[in-house]
């Protein structure tokens, strides 16, 4: 008997999506949380990505756009690494974000998995772990005092200091970068002026002008507005780091000394500032877990990967959690063939690859400030001034063009991608892609009514729904479908698939009804 199938450290976006998608999947997950309250720390200010189409696919978007404090819109000028990206030119922009503040994104992500009946405790800090054939078991701080939780799984969704990857042995190799960016959105103090053109008359300081950075020995001082009432002011700051642990803590609140304390710094003199609204701090790492299980234990999200540039995380994190909740769950259920969870680790360590790639390369883009530096922001802003460079820098930023290696020699170019939202024709009227994904179970979209695949599936329905359709312009005879939306296998026109079919739904559901011996068909 175990307290849960899964334990997961940290509600945070990857644990609260981790534990609703788990619920999806039929396992009870227990979601352990040392902060007591909902976190207020402005973390993100919006989400953006690939996970809005997963959201949309389960049915969420709505809701999360319903929660925005500003309108959703695509994303027509995207901040890259100093320079910005124009998407306004392409007919659909590649890239969409929600201005859907960390706090709010989080209040929702736990109401939703508090509907699917996921055990959330808050107040309850995970800080020790250990792990056999059959059980994890977790030591607790709680507060009543110590417990011990035991479960099949225990998933660190704890942050980029986390102590599951810690505890768990697992090296997360990398490089913390110098900067430490302050940022701070204030009221302006009675003592300071604005100027008819929107510059500041600041005691001590002189005129200072808006929309402008200044840069010093000690670094960089940039001040414009948000409003006509409030200003954004921020400091970057040299302050080197020798590993992710005496990195800033983006957890520990900033308050309105340390930015004024910054700020004195940069400039050498103090700069008056009113009342704050937002204040946040952070420092680029880029990290990544060398691997993301070991054994019973798992790593998703900030705790896995940690990138140089803003924009990224949420959207890799809750993806993380997407791809591994099923695969958990086929594996608690006991029908999980080999390797199935294993999966997990490369084709999410990819992924974070893929998001490493394009966020290092900001950072060459945005640090350096000489004439070559230049060059090389102009040959980029060059570039993207065509059509197909926007798609495909838009793509990878998103994390759209992520193709998963599928096992076998038989490849239709849909394999590993993630489905597209076809309008589907069905007897019982129109529907869709999107439509059908909501439950996150596995489907065999049939799209050319082939009687001989909708056999085959026959023996895998009690896992794997089947529904024939037509589409304008097919893009393949059938399709199936991973309760991640990514397309396990795919059926070239016209041709048999038969046997294709059968591996693919072996390698990724397990064993047929009919059979009664244990399968282990995955393809090399
Ligand atoms: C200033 C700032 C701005 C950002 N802007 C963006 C943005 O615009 N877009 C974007 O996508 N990303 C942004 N990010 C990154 C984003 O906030 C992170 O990627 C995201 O929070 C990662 O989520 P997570 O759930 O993996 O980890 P976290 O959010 O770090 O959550 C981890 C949770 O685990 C809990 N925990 C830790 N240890 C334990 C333990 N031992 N026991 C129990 N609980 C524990 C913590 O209290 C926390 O609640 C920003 C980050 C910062 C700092």
């Amino acid at each position: 008997m175990t307290d849960a199938d899964v334990i997961i450290v940290g509600a945070g976006p990857t644990g609260l999506m981790l534990a609703s998608e788990l619920r999806l999947a039929g396992v009870r997950p227990l979601v352990l949380e040392r902060q007591p309250q909902l976190r207020e720390t402005p973390k993100a200010n919006g989400l953006g990505g690939q996970i809005l189409e997963l959201l949309r696919y389960r049915g969420l978007l709505d809701r999360f756009e319903a929660a925005c404090t500003a309108p959703s819109h695509p994303a027509p000028r995207y901040p890259f690494g100093g320079v910005h990206v124009d998407f306004s030119p392409l007919p659909e922009p590649p890239l969409r974000g929600l201005t859907l503040p960390q706090p709010h994104l989080e209040r929702l992500l736990d109401e939703h998995a508090r509907e699917l009946g996921a055990d959330v405790r808050r107040g309850h800090e995970m800080v020790e772990v250990s792990q056999d054939d059959a059980t994890v078991t977790a030591d607790v701080r709680g507060p009543d005092g110590p417990y011990q939780l035991t479960a099949r799984y225990l998933v660190g969704c704890d942050g980029g200091r986390s102590k599951v990857r810690d505890r768990a042995g697992i090296p997360f190799p990398g490089t913390t970068y110098p900067e430490v960016n302050r940022l701070g959105q204030v009221t302006v103090p009675d003592s300071v002026t604005r100027l008819d053109d929107g510059d500041l008359d600041v005691p001590g300081l002189g005129r200072m002008r808006a929309g402008a950075f200044t840069r010093t020995d000690r670094g960089v001082f940039g001040l414009g507005w948000l409003t006509p009432e409030i200003l954004m002011v921020s400091t970057t700051e040299d302050e080197s780091a020798e590993d992710e642990s005496t990195a800033v803590d983006d957890d520990a609140p900033m308050t309105l000394t340390e930015l004024q304390d910054s700020i004195r710094r940069v400039l050498g003199a103090r700069f008056p500032l009113g009342e704050p609204r937002r204040l946040s701090r952070y420092q680029f790492q880029a990290r990544q877990a060398e691997k993301y299980r070991d054994g019973r234990i798992l790593l998703a999200g900030d705790a896995a990967h940690q990138f140089p540039s803003t924009g990224v995380g949420l959207n890799a994190g809750m993806l993380d959690s997407v791809n591994l909740a099923w695969k958990l769950a086929a594996d608690i259920h006991g029908w999980a063939p080999d390797g199935l969870l294993d999966t997990y680790h490369h084709e999410r360590h990819l992924a974070g690859a893929r998001t490493m790639l394009h966020t290092q390369a900001q950072v060459a883009l945005r640090r350096g400030d000489d004439p070559a530096a230049e060059a090389l922001r102009e040959v980029f802003l060059e570039l993207f001034a065509d059509e197909q460079p926007l798609r495909r820098i838009g793509a990878l930023i998103s994390g759209a063009d992520i193709r998963y290696p599928m096992p076998g020699s038989h490849h239709h170019p849909l394999a590993g991608a993630f489905a597209p939202d076809l309008t589907l024709h069905t007897d019982q009227g129109t529907t869709s892609v999107a439509e059908l994904t909501h439950t996150a179970r596995p489907i065999l979209l049939d799209l050319a009514d082939r009687p001989d695949l909708r056999e085959i599936a026959q023996g895998w329905r009690h896992r794997v729904d089947v529904h024939t359709a037509k589409t304008d312009d097919r893009p393949a005879d059938a399709l199936l479908i991973r309760p991640d939306a990514h397309i396990a296998w795919a059926a070239t026109l016209d041709e048999p698939a038969e046997r294709t079919l059968r591996a693919a739904l072996s390698c990724w559901f397990g064993a047929p009804l009919e059979t009664t011996g244990h399968v282990n068909d995955r393809p090399s």
